[in-house]
């Protein structure tokens, strides 16, 4: 899920070094700042040492503005979008729409506070059951968790650990709102800069999107592309999250954007250079966990630390599992790799 993506991934390099500690993190201030005529940087904090901050994006638009993804919902966060808004001179009363990028907490958390303040609607994609169920029973998709881990050969100490750790967790999210509109291909955003087209990119999460304006050549790419390459996919509930990724990238690629504004970290320009960051990235974990499983059978678990060179904690155990397994996946899905069921199952070339 997003959060332990998040915390890991990093945003993308910044000019302060990460500040980690959860004393530093809760220190920081929602900040706006204009990037270009029309688009406002939201920058908002996380509770997540490694990630301190997302980003929301507002683009004026009919007299108000359309807000692109709402930080992540915790105390005081509402205050602080208010307060990054205030820097931009935009109340959140006058937000026309919320367009999600995807439904990690970081993006969509505070959809619902601010439906309730703006009375605006909500655009999203349909493919959200990686957070609807999270959000409505998240006892069950933590038992869920727990089996595709212990099936993936975790021992049961740090399976325990895990499980009391992502108890005492929040959602990070207000509330489970329905959007009013799906965002798939072919649907447009109408705002003051130009006509965004979505465009569905599955991989980081089932219900990823991004959104491209051509005239200026912007995108807005919530975390399927950010300045610092790192990946994550929400493993389980789409056939080959890897393979998806890797089309998503072609789906990008062929917008030929000029700027990216991202789901973390500053703008950036480059943004082909950082496509093929992201593919090269891709190449080099499948070759790792081809190599792994090539000398002898392997559990996902014994997979790990031939990809990552780290051992499991309650913080990285879902977020590395869910790679390794998204890997073997796509391996498998493309005649590579064998899955050999069992009691734990394990994996060979
Ligand atoms: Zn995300
Ligand atoms: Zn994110």
């Amino acid at each position: 899920m997003a959060e332990a993506t998040d915390r890991r991934s990093g945003p993308p390099s910044s000019s302060r070094p990460a500040r980690l500690g959860a004393k530093a993190v809760k220190g920081e201030l929602g900040r706006g700042e204009r990037v270009l005529p029309g688009i406002f940087r939201l920058r908002l904090p996380l509770p997540w040492p490694g990630v301190p901050h997302c980003n929301a994006w507002a683009v004026t638009a009919a007299g108000g503005f359309v807000l692109f993804d709402t930080g992540m919902h915790q105390p005081d966060s509402l205050a602080q979008l208010e307060r990054a808004l205030a820097m931009c001179n935009l109340r959140l009363q006058d937000a026309r729409l919320v367009v999600c990028t995807h439904a990690h907490s970081d993006h969509y958390g505070q959809a619902a506070t601010v439906l309730e303040r703006a009375g605006c609607e909500l655009w999203m994609h349909p493919q959200r059951e990686h957070m609807t169920r999270m959000a409505e029973d998240p006892e069950a998709v933590l038992a869920r968790r727990l089996e595709v881990a212990r099936q993936s050969g975790v021992p049961d100490e740090p399976l325990r650990r895990y499980a009391s750790e992502r108890r005492t967790r929040q959602s990070g999210i207000s509330g489970l709102i329905e959007p009013d509109r799906e965002l798939v291909d072919g649907v447009s955003v109408e705002t003051d800069v130009g006509t965004w087209s979505v465009h569905e990119t599955p991989g980081h999460a089932p219900s990823h999107v991004c959104l491209f304006e051509p005239q200026r050549r912007l995108l807005i790419s919530g975390d399927h592309l950010l300045g610092r390459v790192s990946l994550y996919f929400d493993y389980g509930y789409t056939p080959d999250p890897v393979g998806e990724f890797l089309h998503s990238l072609e789906v990008v690629q062929a917008l030929g954007a000029r700027l990216c504004l991202p789901g973390h970290g500053r703008t950036f320009t480059d943004v082909n250079a950082h496509i093929e960051g992201n593919r090269g990235l891709v190449r080099e974990r499948l070759a790792s966990v081809l190599e792994a499983v090539s000398a002898r059978s392997l559990t996902a678990f014994e997979v790990l630390p031939h990809v990552y060179g780290e051992s499991l904690s309650p913080e990285n155990a879902h977020w590395l599992l869910s790679k390794v397994l998204a890997y073997l996946t796509h391996l498998r899905a493309v005649g590579r790799v064998r899955q050999i069921p069992g009691d734990p199952e394990r994996w060979a070339a």
